[in-house]
């Protein structure tokens, strides 16, 4: 089978260094694999969105060098694809709806497990849960080696579909994935302890399970990590070259792009033809790029 990357950015605003780290380790891995590189617009929870953000994360990318192989996928648009899978898991009986509140939960350490102690109530929609295993769920990362949880006792019964009705992230993802014939995942390490609940679903939609290779990511000075929440700065698509380069660097690609021709094409390429997974960093870290100017 031929390597099919993606990017899978949700579009809660401008892309920011952080997601262009996970921007340009999911392109230069394809590249270097002769694959595809797909991007998927996450927009799978209305209220989280900023109008404008895809256009922006979109245009941040091309600006970057970066432009998807295959149209666009929009999760908005993947409803039905979604409700497939969803109903295949109820005929199975793996699914449960689930009218416990926060604070029934904090009275279970937070953990769904078992049976509701919530009765059912027909005056409110409720959420759907998947029984967890009481198995650990094995993977090994390409870059973070050997992993594992067991979902039962680090996660319990998790959510598949919200109360407001949308389909959750774990659900979507690993349906859109195997749509779109996904044979390695490169993202962020704040995704690492949702692969076990992404490989479980996998295996009870009877899916292939792609390789996964999890980044680094990248912290503020108080080691928090960058991300919207945490207002790191947007890149600037008008001067692309610096955060360019810094993600790079922090990438640990730095040396394959010195001397480079200053364009984003040509450094994206060198990294390429000099990508060599070992000299990946591995471990989270302070980015001296996450203050490149806007
Ligand atoms: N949409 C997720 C994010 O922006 C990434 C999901 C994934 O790569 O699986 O953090």
């Amino acid at each position: 089978m031929s390597y099919r990357g993606r990017f899978a950015p949700s579009p809660t605003g401008p892309l920011h260094f952080g997601s262009l780290i996970a921007a340009v380790g999911s392109f230069v891995r394809a590249r270097a694999r002769a694959g595809a590189w797909l991007v998927r617009i996450e927009d799978l929870d209305p209220p989280r969105e900023v109008p404008g953000a895809t256009q922006d994360i979109l245009a941040t990318l091309a600006a970057f060098g970066m432009v998807s192989d295959e149209p666009v996928v929009y999760q908005s648009q993947r409803e039905a694809a979604y409700r497939q899978a969803f109903a295949q898991l109820r005929a199975q009986d793996l699914i449960f709806p689930c009218w416990c509140s926060r604070s029934d939960l904090e009275a279970r350490n937070g953990l769904h497990l078992g049976a509701c102690v919530s009765a059912p109530d027909s005056t409110r929609a409720p959420a759907w849960r998947v029984r967890a295993a009481d198995r650990e769920i094995h993977f090994i990362d390409f870059l973070q080696g050997p992993q594992s949880q067991q979902l039962a006792r680090d996660v319990g019964d998790f959510i598949l579909r919200r109360v407001e009705g949308w389909f959750a992230y774990q659900l979507a993802v690993v349906v859109d994935d195997a749509d779109a014939d996904i044979s390695e995942i490169v993202r962020g390490c704040d995704l690492l302890d949702s692969t076990p609940r992404q490989i479980y679903l996998q295996q009870l939609l009877d899916l292939p399970t792609p390789q996964y290779l999890h980044l680094p990511l990248a912290l503020d000075s108080d080691g928090q990590k960058l991300s919207k929440a945490f207002s790191a700065r947007p890149v600037d698509r008008h001067d692309p070259l610096p955060a360019l380069r810094a993600a790079l660097d922090f990438l640990g690609l730095g040396d394959a792009v010195r001397g480079v021709e200053p364009n984003p094409q040509a450094l994206l390429a060198s990294a390429i033809a000099h990508f060599d997974l070992s000299q990946l960093r591995k471990h989270s870290a302070f980015a001296a790029g996450a203050d490149c100017k806007a």
